[in-house]
């Protein structure tokens, strides 16, 4: 069996004294889509906030490709090939949709490959390219948060909470496109309350309650056996 791209075992943490992750054990396996499912409050944010080393655990270990990354900082996991797209996206609102993508080129990453990345992922970024991305729609921001995260050519690419307030059509529209990234080689590890959606697209689905995961599996699989809470919170 190859390495997986992602490897958490045993994960705690807490904020304060309130342990939030009692236990995580998830493997994404490299090329793999998996959802990453849950009730509100379950502690997927806390566990992409873990993993993105935006956040301290308590215990536990994280590898990503291999590599030990505990305690890792975030430009290092970056390096690395860990790239996140947090819950409410994060574009700069004040800027427009290239200004926002050309900022890519300071990360050292060649401005017309971040350009012809993202218009030809989002033919619609093109057409707005000169808006201000602050005055677009969530979807078409998500999408903006979509190609700078791939202008740094991801190994695994961490969505949380992609559908955050958008109509189901163009959640629908976001997931074709993780899938096409999908394909392109990209290993993704989805955080979604929309279930059946980003089962869709998935290879594998993780359902996580009280701070551990509690199933994982084929999509069909976990869905038939956790549909409660799977679809408590939403469909
Ligand atoms: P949701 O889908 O609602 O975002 P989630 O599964 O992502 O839920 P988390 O956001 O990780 O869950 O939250 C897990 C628990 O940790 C919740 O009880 C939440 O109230 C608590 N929590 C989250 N962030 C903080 C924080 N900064 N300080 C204290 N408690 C927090």
């Amino acid at each position: 069996m190859s390495v997986p791209i992602l490897e958490v075992v045993d994960l705690h943490a807490a904020y304060g004294r309130i342990e939030v992750l009692r236990g995580v054990d998830l493997r994404v396996p490299k090329g793999a889509v998996m959802a990453l499912l849950g009730p509100n409050g379950a502690g997927k944010s806390t566990l992409v906030k873990v993993i993105s080393g935006q956040k301290g655990a308590t215990s536990g270990d994280i590898h990503l490709g291999g590599v030990h990354v505990q305690d890792t900082s975030p430009e290092e996991l970056a390096r690395l090939g860990l790239c996140t797209i947090p819950e409410g996206r994060s574009v700069f609102p004040n800027l427009s949709v290239e200004e926002n993508l050309t900022l890519m080129s300071y990360a050292g990453v060649a401005t017309e490959a971040v350009l012809d990345t993202a218009y030809s992922y989002f033919p619609r970024l093109h057409q707005r390219r000169h808006q201000l991305a602050g005055t677009m729609s969530g979807g078409e921001q998500q999408m903006l948060a979509m190609s700078r995260a791939l202008a740094s050519d991801p190994a695994l690419l961490l969505l949380d909470e992609l559908s955050m307030g958008l109509a189901p059509l163009i959640v629908d529209e976001l997931y074709d496109t993780v899938a096409q990234i999908a394909e392109s080689g990209v290993s993704i590890l989805c955080i979604e309350q929309f279930a059946r959606t980003a089962l869709r697209v998935s290879d594998y689905a993780a359902v996580m309650t009280g701070g551990r995961i509690v199933a994982t599996g084929e999509p069909a699989e976990v869905m038939d056996t956790m549909s409660d809470v799977i679809l408590g919170g939403a469909a």
